[in-house]
């Protein structure tokens, strides 16, 4: 069976001359990337790359990324990508975590000036001003002829660093085969048709399998065209989506909010209307407003997608076509199941409303965490990876996200659910973002607090505003006693709201 490392190639003897990366001025075709992929294979291996060598990648979205990651995987290698915003020191902790043998920096002068203080081997990746990728300062020119390294599909394609909840990033190992089959579920549900290329608006890091599975690899393998932001920008994405005709957006559900803000302030913003094939939402909880604001405003209606890093990622979707049921992340993807269980991993009655821990077996769970056997043998048993979110399922089996376990609030014996809290604020007209988390109470153990960044226009409101607004639509255990109004929420780099940073 032909393994992850082949797609590129494949793809360049169908597509060709399709335009296939699109940055700024810079347009590559099929088989420009796959040159230049191949070119940088030959460098690794020759600069003694073997076979099943860890090569960490730290690279913002530009078409670098993409030609090095199928380079490393090309010479045999497993990359091992990491957030281009960690400092030295955490560089340090993933490059040995890993084993990494080197370390593929884009050029820019911040991430390669942490990159040396880490420490190791760097090789500096860019681009010319001819736009011409170079490797350690030296242009990828030349024909290249580089035969793919063979490796098996139950062997290692790629590391990544998952944070978690607690502990220290652990390293998911995901197979040639969890990444090829999940980015083929993303084709599935996205309906790429080869005949048909869409156009992808990349905003998602790439160094999170959102961007890299559902998006570059897919996207690789479909001969769809990629229009890569280095970081988020609603108006310059907004602008992309009208110049280049983009028919796909993928996205963390901040990302959608920022583009509906940003929609305001765009004078030709009516022409965006229906123009988007597809949008879908993934990483963390669609808000139902939001989900309702941008089917409006857009003309197309969000589909909600749901996984982890350790599930290549996806692992549920609603489809095309399916009646529209908000704040449902669907059913499991072809190849995939999903379960609840109780904490004890027994399987819970299947009576629609239950809420219990989601647990998924199939094509896309991981091999394990990158030599931690104790944390494997805690997260997988008998195929089953247990997720830390809880959920309900209704009768069509469809699943809905309550919240993460970790962030259950235990009000006086009670479970509060932090997702239904946040849904009720979110449709006041003054909230604009919100969190609500669980703090020490003397006599219930805990208390709900909503932490609330107000809308632009709304800053008057007062927290018994809020405080009042909820409890005429909770119970009396759920509502906020204590509202507290912030600037910002912290976010982490792909777009959550880092709740275990806020008290
Ligand atoms: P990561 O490994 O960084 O992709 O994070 C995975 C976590 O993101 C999951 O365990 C969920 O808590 C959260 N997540 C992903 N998709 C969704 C979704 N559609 N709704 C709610 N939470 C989500």
């Amino acid at each position: 069976m032909a393994n992850l490392a082949t797609v590129l190639d494949v793809s360049a003897g169908r597509f060709g001359a399709r335009e296939f990366l699109v940055a700024g001025t810079r347009r590559l075709t099929f088989a420009e990337v796959s040159r230049r992929a191949a070119a940088l294979a030959r460098r690794l291996v020759d600069s003694g790359v073997a076979p099943g060598d860890k090569v960490a990648l730290s690279c913002p979205n530009v078409p670098e990324f993409t030609i090095a990651y199928w380079a490393v995987l090309r010479a045999g290698g497993v990359v091992v990508p990491l957030n281009i915003l960690l400092r030295a020191r955490e560089i340090a902790y993933h490059l040995e975590d890993s084993d990494a043998v080197a370390h593929l920096v884009h050029d820019d002068p911040r991430l390669v000036g942490t990159a040396r203080e880490a420490g190791g081997r760097v090789w500096t990746i860019g681009a010319d001003e001819a736009g011409e990728t170079t490797w350690c300062g030296e242009p990828l020119t030349g024909p290249a002829s580089f035969a793919t390294v063979p490796r098996e599909d139950g062997d290692t394609a790629v590391i990544l660093y998952t944070s978690g909840t607690t502990g220290r990033p652990k390293g998911a190992e995901l197979t040639h085969r969890n990444l090829r089959l999940n980015a083929r579920a993303a084709e599935s549900v996205y309906e790429l048709d080869p005949a048909r290329p869409d156009t992808h608006l990349l905003v998602a890091p790439l160094f999170h399998s959102l961007g890299q599975t559902c998006v570059q690899n897919a996207s690789t393998a479909c001969g769809s065209r990629i229009v890569m932001l280095p970081r988020f920008d609603a108006a310059e994405a907004l602008r992309l989506m009208l110049d280049e005709h983009v028919t796909i957006f993928a996205g963390v559900p901040t990302m959608f909010w920022g583009l509906l803000r940003a929609l305001d302030d765009l004078p030709e913003g009516k022409r965006l209307h229906g123009r988007l094939r597809v949008a879908a939402s993934g990483g963390s909880a669609l808000p139902v407003e939001l989900h309702r604001e941008f089917e409006a405003r857009f003309g197309v209606s969000i589909l909600e997608g749901y996984g982890l890093s350790e599930t290549s990622p996806m692992a549920s979707h609603t489809r095309l076509g399916e009646p529209v049921r908000a704040g449902s992340i669907g059913r499991p993807v072809d190849g995939v199941e999903m379960k609840l269980i109780a904490d004890d991993w027994s399987d819970l009655p299947g009576e629609p409303g239950t809420v219990g821990e989601i647990a998924i077996r199939g094509h896309n769970v991981m091999k394990g965490y990158y030599k931690r056997p104790e944390a494997t043998a805690e997260a997988i048993r008998g195929g089953w990876f247990r997720t830390g979110d809880l959920a309900r399922k209704d009768a069509d089996g469809c699943y809905y996200i309550v919240g993460r376990s970790k962030d259950l609030i235990i009000r006086g014996g009670y479970n509060v659910y932090p997702r239904e809290v946040e849904e009720v604020l979110m449709e006041h007209p003054a909230v604009s973002l919100v969190a609500v988390i669980g703090v020490p109470h003397p006599s219930h153990g805990q208390e709900v607090k909503a932490v609330v960044v107000p809308a632009e226009g709304h800053e008057g409101v007062r927290p018994e505003d809020l405080v009042d607004w909820s409890r005429k639509q909770l119970a009396a255990y759920k509502y906020p006693r204590i509202v507290e109004f912030r600037e910002h929420l912290p976010m982490t780099s792909t777009g959550k709201i880092l709740k275990r940073e806020i008290s």
